[in-house]
């Protein structure tokens, strides 16, 4: 299990409320909103999530931890949806849990949609790994929780991956 380290959360929280829209920049190219892009058609993208990169390395909460969005900046889950546009998201998470699991070792994929109209209002549904091991009190939200720790992973290596799950999604049947 990688050693997770310590998280200023203050700078994240600032960028979160004050900042652009984080999908909205990523999908528009902004430097500073970069990710590892895995699928995209004209309605929706899967990425690796992170909270920051530096040098080389990035910083994430879990290795896999994808975020699928609507391309539109749409807010409510549900509200700005129609039932077969959210059943179309929903194949995306589908298939984004499908393609962690076969990637990664995996012993429960969460999925779920938070978001805040304070900040990150964006609509988006976390798809997220949980590796084998973890023990139970740290599971759950506690593991998606950057105030308990977070991890750095090389460029490098986050590219890597992000490779493998795009030829996943790409093969789908
Ligand atoms: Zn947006």
């Amino acid at each position: 299990m990688p050693e997770r380290q310590p998280f200023d959360l203050q700078p994240y929280v600032e960028r979160t409320q004050n900042g652009p829209c984080f999908i909205c920049a990523f999908l528009s190219g902004h430097p500073d909103y970069c990710h590892h892009l895995l699928f995209e058609d004209d309605f929706a993208v899967a990425f690796l999530a992170r909270a920051s990169s530096e040098a080389g390395r990035e910083i994430i909460q879990a290795l896999g931890y994808v975020l699928v969005a609507p391309r539109q900046h749409r807010e409510h889950a549900t509200a700005d949806f129609t039932q077969s546009e959210y059943l179309r998201l929903q194949m995306l998470v589908y298939q984004v849990g499908q393609a962690l699991r076969a990637e990664l070792p995996t012993e429960r994929v969460y999925v779920l949609s938070l978001g805040s109209q304070q900040g990150n209002s964006h609509v988006h549904w976390h798809v997220v790994p949980l590796p084998p091991g973890v023990p139970y009190e740290q599971q759950q939200f506690h593991f998606l929780m950057s105030e308990n720790g977070v991890l750095e992973v090389e460029s490098g290596e986050m590219a890597a991956l992000a490779a493998r799950l795009r030829q996943r999604l790409t093969n789908l049947p």
